[in-house]
């Protein structure tokens, strides 16, 4: 397995004085660990407060959760790549599934997001996943697959330039209901493969995650899982307590 990355996503949720009580008790507690990487995505106005608590620790990287395509100009509320990369972001989530399902993000979107992330030189984490509909129609990796390769269209240097993926099917986001460790692994592996055949060698260690509930319970059987490099944790990382439990373990 790659080394894996824990990414914590914590949507618009923890402000800049919780966000600072929470590094101040997360930080306390968790000292450097050269065998895994700690991800966080904050929201926008809590970014640098996040920042500043982290210092110098290389052990954990700082991403936000969406930019727009362009780099500058009149686009009222958004925040561009560059800007991320001036604030000390070294990733950038694109393509979360409320993105797409809940402000209507298209594959379009999400793939000239892409190309602009590798632009300004940083790393798209991009989220893949189906709908329980989709799911249980079968269509499950035909799903994925498109959304893949899609996402990645725009992006010239895919052979050798860091990206990272998650998947994370949109009926276990936020819903308590986990994908099995198998069927991660499996839609993992269809990920794997396809990446092969997009970026060569490099898909050997580019880190597929998995998000969807995960949580303190579940996280060391879905991290143990063949093909599965990281986990992508959303409410279970809003609690210093559970979110400690999920990366020491
Ligand atoms: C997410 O936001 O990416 C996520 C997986 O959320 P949760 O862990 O709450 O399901």
């Amino acid at each position: 397995m790659n080394r894996p990355v824990l990414a914590a996503n914590w949507k618009m949720n923890n402000g800049p004085t919780t966000a600072r009580e929470f590094m101040q008790s997360f930080l306390d507690q968790y000292p450097r660990q050269n065998d895994r990487t700690i991800l966080i995505f904050p929201p926008a106005l809590s970014f640098s407060v996040v920042a500043a608590a982290i210092g110098e620790r290389r052990d954990i990287l700082l991403g936000v959760q969406d930019v727009h395509w362009e780099d500058q100009g009149a686009f009222t509320g958004q925040l561009s790549v560059p800007m991320a990369r001036d604030a000390g972001a070294r990733v950038v989530l694109v393509g979360h599934s409320e993105r797409r399902h809940v402000f209507g993000e298209t594959d379009d979107d999400v793939a000239l997001k892409c190309a602009a992330v590798e632009r300004g030189g940083l790393t798209p984490l991009l989220c893949v996943g189906e709908r329980l509909d989709e799911r249980d129609a079968g269509n499950a990796s035909g799903v994925v697959v498109s959304q893949l390769r899609a996402g990645l269209s725009r992006m010239t240097q895919l052979a050798t330039r860091e990206v990272m993926v998650a998947y994370e099917p949109v009926w276990a986001i936020g819903t308590g209901r986990n994908a099995t460790p198998e069927d991660a692994s499996a839609m993992h592996s269809v990920i794997r493969n396809e990446l092969a055949s997009l970026c060569g060698d490099r898909a050997r260690v580019t880190p597929i995650l998995y998000g969807g509930s995960v949580n303190s319970g579940n996280a060391r059987s879905l991290l143990g899982a063949p093909e599965v490099d990281g986990l992508l944790v959303g409410g279970a990382s809003l609690d210093p307590g559970s979110w400690l439990a999920i990366v020491r373990g």
